[in-house]
């Protein structure tokens, strides 16, 4: 483990994220970072920032950030290993293979014989039955050939193809996933099936659905490939390899039900399309494809079970910020039959689809008559459970409008939206300019030629603000640098905001000038703030008849006062 990530320590000082970065990204220097086109997202203006002072890049369009090996990792849709692979040679060290990297490449190197040995099979005239059965439910040769099709016929004979070449384990031919232990022996767990072969991202098969033949009574419909190392289902969905150029190129993926959907979906053309595995779909699924493209078309059955999965997947698509749309194979049972019955329809469900929210509101208003007290109380509260999550302001306000638009109700109604309003306009924003100024001041402060916390100036009158801990420690430690700082916060909330503030100072440096400037405004905002503060209280004192209440905050305000002169006294000199 340790060597491992001495390695990785020695090919990170060996690059130069500026480097790495520069050969995807055009890259200009601003101040003390470099400033480029994100390459994660569509933008015209940059905001993709690499500092060569952290070795990081940040994107504040999309929020994509880390270092060089995140960055070649995303860019080249490459896992960990590869990426340290191809690091490592650009650095020019010599990789120590580790033994778990050994072990998962065993386990998958099994799962690729084992898909050899199916695709062979699928084609040797002894399985002509079962070739034709694919033929008939309307597979092409050629997809055959792109997914790797195959069949399962006889266990013994798959077990000693794999073990043909090179000798595995009983555990290792166990844990590939495709055997299983019978009374002391191995046994394929896959018998008479088409065998579908699952990819990983970067186009490894890590397991397999296997759907029976007719005739076959022996287990379930589809049977999939266990956990194992190598294969999670909540993380993975079939045809992400196969549809992952197209999901960029059109910058959309679309979601549907299962395994043969995507197929049919690819041989008429479609081919940005995934499906989850055998699970009900899983935020994990959505966030890594989300990688791909952020404009997610969901096209599940037109069932009850459909819709409800629908609802989920919004949910989940909320909480990552993504542009979601719907549609439903109806009067269709599913994509299978709608390609076959009317495959231009397909094409113009996707080209015409409506976002989610719209469809899931037009369909939950389509048997409900809102003149009635009890519907409109269930439609309210729906309402509400859809958009109390939404964080994003534009969303949320298009849903309103939505809402508007067609169920003719105004939800941002004060006396309707309890719970509905997502703290837009709540009092936090009162105290923005606060913390705007505590957050910048921060930021000039690790930007100063030499850091440190003035002497003349006081802590106090940050306390309660997010950066007050940098403050304090920036106090304590005159002359740290800004690695020092970081460093010192790693692992806290507040590594984010200083890596942040690192990233978007666009100067070489602050002024004491400027930051003198802003210590007044920010004490005298103090002041000003305290005095309100104490005014209030007083009033109310009075008002509900407190009289040594009164005098206590009337002294209070009088030190407040006295405080404030001694201040104004002191920056004068
Ligand atoms: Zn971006």
């Amino acid at each position: 483990m340790d060597s491992n990530r001495d390695q990785i320590e020695e090919i990170r000082s060996r690059l130069d994220v500026v480097d790495i970065v520069g050969k995807y990204v055009q890259l200009k220097q601003a101040g003390k970072n470099f400033l480029g086109l994100c390459p994660f997202h569509t933008e015209k203006t940059p905001s993709f920032i690499v500092s060569p002072e952290l070795q990081r890049y940040k994107c504040f369009g999309c929020g994509a950030s880390g270092d060089i090996f995140n960055f070649v990792q995303n860019i080249e849709h490459i896992d960990f290993p590869e990426t340290l692979e191809k690091l490592a040679k650009e650095a020019g060290v010599i990789l120590q293979k580790k033994e778990i990297n050994s072990k998962y490449a065993r386990l998958e190197e099994i799962n690729k014989k084992a898909a050899i040995f199916f695709y062979k099979e699928l084609l040797n005239p002894l399985n002509k039955d079962a070739l034709q059965y694919v033929l008939e439910r309307g597979i092409t040769k050629e997809s055959i050939k792109n997914f790797g099709i195959g069949y399962a016929s006889d266990g013994s004979k798959l077990l000693s193809f794999i073990q043909k070449d090179t000798k595995y384990s009983k555990e290792e031919l166990i844990d590939s996933g495709i055997f299983t232990l019978k009374e002391g022996k191995v046994r394929s767990k896959f018998y008479k099936r088409i065998m579908f072969p699952i990819r990983s991202s970067s186009g490894k098969v890590i397991a397999f659905t296997g759907r029976v033949l007719p005739g076959n009574d022996f287990g379930p419909k589809y049977m999939n490939s266990p956990e194992t190392y190598i294969y999670h289902k909540k993380e993975n969905l079939y045809g992400q390899y196969e549809s992952r150029q197209d999901i960029r190129r059109e910058d959309l993926v679309i979601f549907c039900e299962g395994t043969t959907d995507v197929i049919s979906a690819h041989q008429i053309g479609v081919k940005n399309i995934v499906a989850p595995l055998g699970t009900a779909l899983t935020k994990e699924q959505v966030e890594k494809v989300s990688k791909l493209s952020k404009n997610i078309l969901f096209l599940f059955d037109s069932d009850n079970a459909g819709q409800q999965a629908l609802e989920r997947a919004f949910f989940i698509s909320q909480q990552l910020d993504l542009t979601t749309y719907a549609a439903t194979t109806a009067p269709y049972k599913d994509i299978d039959e709608l390609i076959v019955k009317d495959p231009k329809k397909f094409k113009t469900l996707i080209s015409k689809r409506i976002d989610t929210f719209t469809y899931l509101l037009t369909e939950n208003l389509k048997d409900k008559d809102l003149n009635n007290l009890s519907e409109y109380k269930k439609f309210l509260n729906w309402i509400e459970r859809m958009l109390k999550n939404e964080r994003n302001r534009a969303t949320f306000s298009f849903y309103v409008e939505k809402v508007r638009q067609i169920a003719k109700i105004n939800v941002y109604d004060k006396r309707l939206s309890k719970g509905v309003d997502p703290g837009l306009n709540s009092s936090h924003n009162k105290a923005t300019n606060k913390e705007a100024w505590a957050i910048l001041f921060t930021k000039l402060i690790l930007f100063l030629e030499n850091i440190e916390f003035p002497k003349n100036y006081d802590l106090k009158y940050f306390e309660g603000e997010e950066t007050y801990d940098v403050l304090k420690y920036v106090k304590k430690n005159k002359g740290a640098t800004r690695a020092d700082i970081l460093n010192h916060f790693e692992n806290t909330d507040l590594r984010k905001i200083i890596e942040d503030m690192i990233f978007s100072f666009s100067n070489l440096q602050s002024s004491i000038e400027e930051l003198d400037s802003l210590y007044r405004t920010i004490v005298h905002d103090y002041y000003a703030r305290k005095e309100r503060e104490i005014n209030v209280k007083i009033s109310i004192a009075e008002a509900t008849g407190k009289q040594k209440e009164s005098e206590k905050l009337l002294k209070e305000y009088q030190n407040l006062t006295e405080e404030k002169k001694k201040y104004e006294q002191n920056s004068r000199l």
